[in-house]
C-alpha cells in the first residue's frame, strides 16, 4: 500500500488535487490516505514532487494484506513501481 512519510510530507495537497477517489486528507500539514477508499491508482506517488508518498510492502497489519489482496484481484498483479522493488 501507500504510505505517507510524515518527516518528509509539507502538507501541500498536491497529492490530495491527484486522487480522483476522495482517498485523501491534509489535516495540520500532514496528507493521510483512506484505505477504504484508495485504489492504488499511484497518481499521488506521481503528484508528489518531494516522494513524501511511497509504496511500501512491509506494512504490518491484516489490512495491508486485505488490500493487496483486492489489488491483485482487481489489476491482476500489483503495481510496476511496487513490484520493482519487490
Ligand atoms: S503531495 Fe506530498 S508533500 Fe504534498 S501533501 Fe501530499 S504527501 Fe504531502
Ligand atoms: S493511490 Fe490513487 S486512489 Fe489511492 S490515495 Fe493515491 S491517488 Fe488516491
Amino acid at each position: 500500500m501507500i504510505e505517507v512519510i510524515n518527516d518528509k510530507c509539507v502538507g501541500c495537497g498536491a497529492c490530495l488535487k491527484a486522487c480522483a477517489y476522495d482517498a485523501i486528507r491534509v489535516t495540520d500539514k500532514l496528507a493521510s490516505i483512506d484505505l477504504e477508499k484508495c485504489t492504488l491508482c499511484g497518481a499521488c506517488v506521481q503528484a508528489c514532487v518531494i516522494r513524501a508518498l511511497q509504496w511500501n510492502a512491509d506494512l504490518p497489519g491484516a489490512a495491508n494484506e486485505k488490500f493487496w489482496k483486492a489489488y491483485v484481484a482487481k489489476h491482476g498483479q500489483k503495481p510496476s513501481s511496487y513490484a520493482a522493488q519487490g
